[in-house]
């Protein structure tokens, strides 16, 4: 899949771009607090195309790191995605 192809899966539902807490049992809470380049009415980036310039923090979501991170809420489109590609796999 192309970098542009993927990128356009995002739904732009801004749920990654709130602040998290990791309990030590490996459980996720989703704070009301937003990265503080969030525009929380339309849940868009406001620095989308220079966020990892302007913000460093922020992560750049690969295939592999999706595969991986606990914080991803479960209907995030990039993991919709690797389902998707996992049960196609499974039925060859
Ligand atoms: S949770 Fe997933 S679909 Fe929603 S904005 Fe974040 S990366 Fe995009």
């Amino acid at each position: 899949m192309k970098e542009e192809e993927w990128e356009n899966l995002c739904k732009k539902c801004g749920k990654c771009c709130f602040e998290k807490l990791e309990f030590d049992d490996g459980t996720i809470y989703y704070t009301a607090t937003p990265c503080k380049y969030l525009d929380i009415s339309t849940r868009h980036c406001k620095i989308y195309p220079k966020r990892f310039k302007i913000y460093p923090e922020c992560v750049k979501l690969t295939s592999r790191l999706v595969e991986t991170l606990p914080w991803l809420p479960s209907d995030c489109a990039y993991k919709n995605e690797l389902h998707k590609r996992e049960e196609e796999t499974e039925k060859e």
